[in-house]
């Protein structure tokens, strides 16, 4: 872009950039308004076990139902909430929502099953979070283990004694722990094995490669292996096809989500799923 002199001070000229800048900004006025306006809502992907293809739990994955935009996806908007520290309030509504559908679904005798909740970097450094996880769990009267956080390794590499501080508060607790995108991150083996983790989710990008790329495909079977060593669960993410499906049987993982067996959906079509239980 241009800059001008006028009167001794520089202008600068871009017009797309204006635009961007403006978008970004009524988006966060938009975003700073979203939660009294209750336009978030989740939905849930569920969790298939590979053994059983029964659903064993879900994902909650934060949607902005926005007035003109229509529905947000995540990657739109949690960057800027991060950025603007409106992801401590949104990341707390998200734990206090996983369980108020928690409570709806037992109220309602439907299937109640661990439902796992993404956690932000800023929202992870924060000291009382496991204790605002603990206050939601009683105020709503539920076991502990159906709440299940998942978190990212440059998440906990920032500061892992720290996070391995956090990590042990919500195992404690009773509630279980997830590595998220793993793979793509930098911690080192040495590192893992003293998270008090439950479970490695295996990246999409290795998954979507598997059943064509050789070494995609060693690094799904490598994942699959460390994790069994260490004592974890293995589940696989974005599983779309059945050679996918297939692969991720013969290397031994051990569940599965993907838009082969559902999108994430919103929590009544996800009850009315989990209620007739069984995978194709
Ligand atoms: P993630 O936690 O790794 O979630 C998985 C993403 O992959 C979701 O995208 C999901 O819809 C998508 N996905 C699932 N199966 C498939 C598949 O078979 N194919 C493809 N192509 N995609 C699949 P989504 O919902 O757009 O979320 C993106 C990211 O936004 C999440 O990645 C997570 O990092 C973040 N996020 C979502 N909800 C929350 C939240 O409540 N709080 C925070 N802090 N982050 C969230
Ligand atoms: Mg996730
Ligand atoms: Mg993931
Ligand atoms: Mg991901």
């Amino acid at each position: 872009y241009r800059a001008k002199e006028e009167g001794g001070c520089f202008r600068f000229y871009a017009p797309e950039m204006n635009l961007r800048v403006m978008e970004t900004l009524e988006m966060e006025a938009d975003l700073r308004r979203a939660l009294e306006r209750e336009e978030f809502c989740l939905h849930y992907q569920p969790k298939v076990a590979l053994a059983t293809g029964k659903i064993y739990g879900a994902e909650a994955l934060l949607r902005w139902r926005h007035p003109e935009r229509g529905m947000v996806a995540p990657g739109t908007f949690i960057p800027l909430a991060e950025e603007t520290g409106l992801i401590l309030p949104i990341g707390e509504w998200v734990i206090g929502e996983v369980c108020a559908q928690l409570r709806r679904w037992r109220d309602a005798g439907l299937p109640v099953l661990p439902v796992a909740a993404n956690l932000s970097a800023r929202q992870f450094r924060r000291e009382d979070l496991a204790e605002t996880a603990r206050c939601f769990l009683r105020e709503r009267d539920l076991e502990p283990g159906l709440l299940e956080m998942e978190l990212t390794e440059s998440m906990i590499m920032r500061d892992p004694q720290a996070a391995v501080a956090t990590m042990r508060q919500f195992k404690d607790l009773g509630v279980t722990l997830a590595l998220d995108d793993f793979g793509t991150g930098y911690s080192s083996l040495n590192y893992l094995r003293r998270f008090p983790v439950d479970s490695l989710k295996i990246d999409r990008s290795f998954i979507s490669d598997a059943a064509d790329d050789p070494s995609a495909a060693a690094v799904v079977t490598s994942i699959v292996a460390i994790a069994h060593s260490l004592g974890l669960q293995a589940v696989a993410e974005g599983v779309e096809t059945r050679r996918q499906l297939d692969f991720l049987r013969h290397c031994g993982c051990d569940s599965f989500q993907g838009f082969y067996f559902s999108r994430p959906l919103p929590a009544a079509d996800f009850a009315a799923l989990a209620r007739q239980g069984i995978a194709g």
